[in-house]
Parts: C-alpha cells; structure tokens; sequence
C-alpha cells in the first residue's frame, strides 16, 4: 500500500514533495517556470485570485510554480502548513520581525545567533522603532526576565555559531507564548532532518537556504515556514518588500533539497568522526561539538536532534598564531566564511563572522583567536580527517 504523504520519511519528501507530475509530456522533475508575468483566464480569473486562490499566478514577484514547488517541499519538511521562500536568510528573518513586530514592540533574541541577524535587530529594526533584548547564553535561565508587555518576538537559534550551543526549544518557545510572543528559530544549522522547531512549539521557523538546504554553495535564499495564518502575512510581506527569489534559484535550491537528507546523513558521520580525531589530537585544547559526551549540551542535542549536526568547532592550542597557521596548511578544506555545501570548508570566526567585536563580547560567545570552525562535507572522512593532521602537524 502507498504511504500517505504526511506519513512519508523525510529522505522520500526530499525527492517527491512539492513538485507535480501530471498532465502530458510532464517531466519528472519540476522546469523552471522563466517568466515575470502570467496570462490571466479571462476576468472570472482576476475574481478568483482576489479571493484567495492560489492555483493561478499572475506575477512572478508573488508566486511562480517553480517557486511554489520549492515552498511546498520545505513546508513538507518542516511538518508546516505552508512556506515562503525569499531572496535570502536575511530577507526572510526581515520579513519575519516586520510580521510579529511593529514600531513601539520589542524582540527578545539569543546574543549567540548570527552576526548579520544581530545588525539586522540594532541597525536597521531599531531604526523602525522595534527595540531588541539580547539574553546571552549563560543568562538563557533567566530568559523570562528579558520579556516586557511589549514584546512580540522571540528569536532563538540552535545550535550556534561557532560554538555549537544548544538551547531548548520547547521550554523557550513555552515561554515565548506565555509572553504572547511569536516564537521563530533559525534552523539552518540543523536543517529539517535533523531538528523540526514546530513539533518543538516555534511558531515560525526560518532558514539561510543558502547553506543546507541549497547545499552546493551556489545559490543564496531563504525561507520561513509555519501556520497558513503566519505564512499568508509573510508573503504579503514579502510581496511589499520585494523579497522573492528566482525561478532560477528556486529550481537549483530544489535540485538540493532532493539529497537533503542523505547530505546530512553522509556530513553527520563525517562530523562525528573528525570530532573524535580532533579530540584526540595534543593539538587541539577543545572540541565543540553536541555530539561529544562532554559537550554542554550533549542531553539536549540528543533529545532534541536527529543527530549532532555537520558543524564542528575547535580552539587550536597555540592561540591566533597556530590557528593562521593551520588554515593556511590545509590543501583539502577551503577557506570560506560560509558553510553548508557538500564541500568542506573552514572559517575563522575571529576574522569573519565574529570581526569588530570587543574582547568581552567574545568571551561572551565563547569565541577566542584560536577558534577555527568547519564545515563538514560529504567527502570520505579519512581524507578530511588526514589533512586536519597535517595541518595540525604544521600549526
Ligand atoms: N542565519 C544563519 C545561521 C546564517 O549562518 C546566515 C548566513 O551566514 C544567515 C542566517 C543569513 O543568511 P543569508 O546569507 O542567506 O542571507
């Protein structure tokens, strides 16, 4: 007997989900639809889509089928009832703050999310009036004491970068609603197969498609996926704002989003495998990453994730020196301040993702001149793992 389709593991809604298959001549995977305007079916047409149906597209800019297909796949693997897919993460966590929040609200954000989202909250939604409270990590207790009357927002992200830290979505996003907040999480480290924020209670959940979900580091999108109610605001939202992403791009995060699952399986080995070398290494004076027993967050990661992720951190012993070092002597892992693809890449957070902050800001993540990130590929793990030790060797 066939599945049902909300019965389907994620590695078949990988494959299947949102694309369509029928009619004559209908190919099997989904074209890309290269058109900004569509034909409306005479004026009954207009009526219909006035009132709500979105089996007609008229403008590329607030649908387009191949866009659609790669909205209706994630939502699928999210477990949503609908997504919206933007021009990027940062466009999609922009449309989202714009939806829960307006001038005179506030949001309470984790100090440990991404950079870009932390600028995005103090210089650009402080500009609209929308305050922003940061709980940093050793105060994430205390979280209950960062909410107002008037927040609106809850904005968590797990596991972090670079440190991998864990935050439990089900109590905060419990938390959240108490509060009356609208909880989102940036999954884009964890990805659906790995961690689903909305069976946790997320209201939203939201992604840079740019890293996993794409999966080739040669497109940049986002998306949010949650209610009908959220995901219908957010594409207004993104209508407005003119986020939407390429037919073009949504056919290659489609293509990706076909070997999510089996990526992640691959890069998650991988990762558990080098995590053990590095930790075994004189060179290496700590390891982060939740899959290790010692990990802070090891209980957590394994409660609320599939598996621990294809992320792993490390400080060097030797400091800034031994770190510049070691990532000039690698020959298999690029130096590259994204993550995400079937390639293994390094970054240097002091230097990227974490450049301009103070001495006291990293150490409030937990960040130090010797801390190298990698992002673990899909490559056979013996090799990755030899050339971490010759460039260990050379640090
Ligand atoms: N969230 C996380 C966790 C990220 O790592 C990034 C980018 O590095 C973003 C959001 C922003 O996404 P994008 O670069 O696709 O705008």
């Amino acid at each position: 007997m066939r599945k049902q389709k909300d019965q389907r593991a994620d590695a078949t809604r990988c494959v299947h989900s949102g694309e369509e298959r029928h009619g004559q001549a209908a190919p099997l995977t989904t074209p890309i639809t290269q058109a900004a305007v569509f034909v409306v079916p005479g004026v009954e047409g207009l009526r219909r889509y006035a009132a709500g149906d979105r089996e007609l597209y008229l403008y590329s800019r607030y649908g387009n089928p191949t866009v659609a297909a790669a909205e209706q796949k994630i939502a699928e693997l999210e477990g949503a009832e609908a997504a919206v897919v933007t021009s990027s993460g940062m466009a999609a966590e922009t449309v989202a703050a714009l939806v829960a929040c307006q001038a005179g609200d506030e949001i309470v954000s984790m100090l440990d999310v991404y950079g870009g989202t932390v600028k995005l909250f103090e210089q650009v939604l402080a500009r609209c009036g929308i305050k922003t409270r940061f709980i940093p990590h050793h105060d994430i207790a205390n979280a209950a004491r960062y909410f107002s009357r008037k927040t609106r927002m809850l904005f968590l992200e797990t596991p972090t970068n670079p440190t991998l830290r864990c935050v439990d979505l089900a109590a905060l996003s419990r938390l959240g609603h108490e509060h009356k907040a609208c909880v989102v999480v940036d999954n884009t480290f964890a990805t659906p197969v790995l961690q689903k924020p909305l069976a946790l209670g997320a209201d939203i959940v939201m992604h840079s498609a740019t890293k996993y979900l794409g999966g080739h580091s040669d497109l940049t999108a986002g998306v949010l996926a949650g209610s009908q109610k959220w995901m219908e605001a957010a594409r207004q939202m993104m209508i407005l704002t003119g986020s939407c992403l390429d037919p073009g791009c949504a056919y290659l995060l489609l293509r990706g989003l076909k070997t999510l699952q089996v990526r992640v399986e691959r890069a998650c080995r991988n990762a558990t495998q080098i995590a053990e070398a590095l930790r075994r290494h004189p060179k290496v004076a700590h390891v982060y990453y939740p899959g290790l027993p010692d990990h802070e967050a090891h209980e957590l990661a394994r409660r609320q994730m599939k598996d621990f992720g294809m992320m792993v951190s490390f400080d060097i012993r030797g400091g800034g020196r031994a770190a510049e070092r070691f990532i000039d002597q690698l020959k298999l892992w690029y130096l590259a301040t994204s993550l995400g693809g079937v390639e293994s890449t390094v970054s240097y957070p002091v230097l990227s993702s974490h450049i301009g902050l103070s001495a006291k800001q990293l150490q409030l993540l937990g960040v130090s001149p010797a801390t190298i990130r990698l992002s673990v590929g899909i490559e056979d793990a013996a090799d990755l793992i030899a050339d971490l030790e010759q460039a260990l060797t050379h640090a």
